[in-house]
């Protein structure tokens, strides 16, 4: 056992569940797989970062951990962690497609590739598609399962700084939605989650964060700096049975940003 430790049996959320998480080896993946791990799911990290991802395997716990490399633009590389949480832990409960990239930052259109397009979209909505694919698989036979992807506040907004990412990140939102109406016969709930800024490596190229984020100007909580535990918490919750009747849903964990009108500010 690493230096990290579960909580009590009676506060364990995810007690029994198996989890696997892509982008599990940084950022907001690596604090979801820390939470669920403390709230007594087995995880399966899957990441192209196989150093980070060992790494944090040790720190959590080799019995109840195990990371795969998996680039999720590969069907093969999605099936085979998808396998592993089987063959090493019996069963799938939930999927939490979580692995992202930004792309080259340019908003003008005219001056982004049909390759930059594709490469956002390739990791952002296929890799998504894969993993909800390959965990719709192992779960409908199991007649129950809870997929959650990350989303962004880019799936309800425009104006960030890349086509691709907004795009990936609406197309998101509508997979979820279709397949939560397609696995929900099943008894598998499907839902995302939309965080702000959060200063992982991710964003601090992209938003150019420092390591303390940025403070919500624009939303209802100021002061408040983002961070990967507050959307590790909605994944937490969509995984739990405690979000047992909740399918087809976008959370945002955004803290107000986008409702906010900025002429109240
Ligand atoms: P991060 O860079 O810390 O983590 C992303 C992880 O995805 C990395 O470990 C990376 O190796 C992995 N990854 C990238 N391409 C991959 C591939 N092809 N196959 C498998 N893994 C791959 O960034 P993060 O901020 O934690 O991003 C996690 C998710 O959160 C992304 O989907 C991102 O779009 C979303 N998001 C982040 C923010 C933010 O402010 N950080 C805001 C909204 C949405």
């Amino acid at each position: 056992m690493g230096s990290f430790s579960l909580l009590s049996a009676a506060a364990r959320r995810l007690e029994g569940k198996v989890a696997l998480i892509t982008g599990g080896a940084s950022g907001i993946g690596e604090g979801t797989a820390k939470l669920f791990s403390k709230h007594g799911a087995k995880v399966v990290i899957a990441d192209i970062q196989d150093e980070l991802g060992h790494s944090l395997c040790k720190n959590l716990s080799h019995q109840s951990t195990s990371f795969v490399h998996c680039d999720v633009t590969k069907e093969t590389d999605v099936e085979n962690a998808v396998n592993l949480a089987i063959s090493k832990f019996g069963k799938l409960d939930i999927m939490f497609n979580n692995a992202g990239v930004t792309g080259v930052a340019k908003t003008n259109i005219l001056e982004i590739t049909k390759l930059e397009f594709e490469q956002v979209v390739g990791v952002n909505l296929v890799g998504v598609f894969l993993g909800t694919k390959h965990a719709a698989r192992v779960m409908i036979p199991a007649r129950k399962g809870s997929i959650i992807s990350t989303a962004s506040i880019c799936s309800v907004l425009g104006g960030s700084a890349t086509h691709g990412y907004t795009s990936s990140k609406h197309g998101v939102v509508g997979l979820m939605r279709n397949t939560a109406v397609d696995l929900g016969r099943f008894g598998i709930r499907v839902n995302c989650v939309s965080p702000y800024a959060v200063a992982t490596p991710l964003a601090k190229d992209f938003l150019k964060l420092d390591d303390d984020g940025v403070h919500s100007v624009y939303s209802n909580l100021k002061g408040h700096v983002q961070k990967a535990e507050d959307v590790a918490e909605a994944a937490l919750y969509l995984g739990s049975d405690e979000s047992k009747y909740v399918s087809g849903h976008n959370l945002l964990v955004d803290g107000g940003f986008s409702i906010v009108n900025p002429s109240f500010f």
